[in-house]
């Protein structure tokens, strides 16, 4: 059986078995023993595995590739393209989720009473969230792209300012000497591949890994708050879904220029991954190793597009934050005029940039946008019980949003070097 086989096994038995022990055994002591003693601590073994790969699979894979690239004036051209793309991307799907949300309205039905019900719930989850606090997003967001030490900013997982230093160690390895540069980019391929072992490893486990993410949700999560909020979810979901088969396959087939059912058909290990570990940067390893080996994808793209995209590009997350403020608005009764709503497109995709590719990453910064535009920020309460669930869903498409830049960016690269398109995996097994 295919190792993404057993994955996608592990998902669905521990949504099935987690599920069912909700329905029959929900609240019942020991099962919440066995979430919280065998599970959880699984499910965050394998999570952590991943995660520990992430700071010299980022600093590795972007130092190689800008190094690879060689000269800064095609490096400017494809990262200007990559930025571009994101932005298209990220504002195409935000678009989307507002259309969808001012037509279906799945705010104006929610009651009264479910609405006070929510707030009670889970107001405690809304102020830990509001006490940690939005970060601000003045002038030192840009500043602090810079970072003032890169062992810190790799140590606090601060993503952009750890791209940033590995983007100038890259540059820099190609304005000194070859016979100096190229021990250190072998030392950094080695480690790259050291790096690809442990990932092969973690996910050797991922199946049970998954299962047991999977059992901790489904079997503490009150399915009744899914009918409460039925409407909402269902907007999300559909337009996440519409921007995946109409918005990303369109850019796939356009940009990419390759044909979106075999780009969807070979993105089955990074979706299931981003899926059920709700993180673009766990499912980071994964999508690097997927576009090399199953698209085609030239390495030196991958390794410099893909650590980018994690970071930095979530269509996903814009779309459902515009969705989620909207919504909000709709149900405390907030008129958001054209202009409110222009705000809180722009908002979204910036936010998105922003947002951490972590659980729930996105949530302070959301509530940054709610409380510009005038909808009360803690009633982000309300939508908490579902998040999870929606989180899921919206990583699936920030990662697929990612691996369909590298696509275009590869395809831009081969056209510039002249090389032939790429060859995906089935391709070549197909002869
Ligand atoms: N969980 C998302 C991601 O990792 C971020 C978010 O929307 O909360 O891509």
């Amino acid at each position: 059986m295919k190792l993404h086989t057993k994955i996608a096994l592990g998902l669905l038995l521990g949504a099935l078995v987690g599920g069912f022990c909700n329905r029959f055994f929900g609240g019942a002591p020991w099962l919440s023993f066995v979430s919280d003693n065998v599970a959880y601590p699984v499910g965050q073994v394998f999570l952590r595995l991943l995660f520990m790969t992430v700071v010299p699979i980022v600093f590795t894979s972007i130092a190689i590739g800008v190094a690879g690239i060689g000269d800064m004036k095609t490096l400017g051209r494809l990262g200007g393209r990559t930025i571009g793309y994101f932005a298209l991307s990220t504002l195409m799907a935000a678009l989307i989720g507002l259309t969808l949300v001012n037509t279906i309205k799945p705010g104006s039905g929610l009651t009264a009473a479910t609405r006070d019900d929510l707030m009670a719930r889970f107001a405690s989850n809304a102020e830990g969230l509001a006490a940690a606090g939005a970060p601000d997003f003045g002038i030192s967001t840009f500043v602090n792209i810079v970072p003032r030490n890169p062992v810190a900013a790799a140590a606090n997982m601060d993503m952009l300012a750890l791209i940033f230093f590995s983007l100038i160690f890259g540059a820099a390895l190609t304005m000194i000497p070859t016979e100096k540069a190229r021990p250190v980019i072998a030392v950094l391929e080695g480690i790259g591949e050291a790096v690809i072992a442990i990932i092969n490893m973690a996910m050797k486990l991922a199946p049970y890994g998954v299962f047991a993410l999977i059992f901790v949700i489904t079997s503490q999560f009150g399915w009744g708050i899914l009918q409460q909020l039925s409407m909402y979810v269902v907007v999300v979901m559909a337009g996440l879904l519409l921007h995946a088969t109409v918005g990303i396959s369109f850019l796939v087939k356009v940009f990419g220029k390759m044909n979106p059912l075999k780009f969807w058909k070979a993105i089955e290990a990074p979706v299931i991954t981003a899926f059920s570990t709700s993180s673009s940067m766990a499912t980071l390893p994964t999508s690097i190793a997927t576009a090399e080996t199953e698209l085609g994808v030239q390495p030196k793209i991958a390794g410099f597009v893909l650590p980018l995209g994690a970071t930095m590009n979530m269509n996903g997350t814009s779309l459902f934050e515009g969705v989620t403020v909207l919504f909000l608005a709709q149900v405390f009764g907030v008129h958001l005029s054209i202009g409110s709503q222009v705000i809180v497109v722009v908002l979204s995709v910036l936010t998105a940039i922003g947002a951490a590719g972590v659980p729930g990453g996105s949530l302070p910064l959301m509530m940054l946008v709610m409380a510009t535009v005038g909808v009360p920020p803690e009633g982000i309460a309300i939508v908490l019980g579902v998040d999870r669930i929606l989180d899921m869903t919206r990583t699936t498409l920030n990662v697929a949003g990612d691996i369909s830049a590298s696509v275009y960016i590869d395809r831009v690269d081969r056209e510039m070097e002249g090389l032939s398109p790429a060859v995906t995996a089935a391709e070549a097994a197909a002869g």
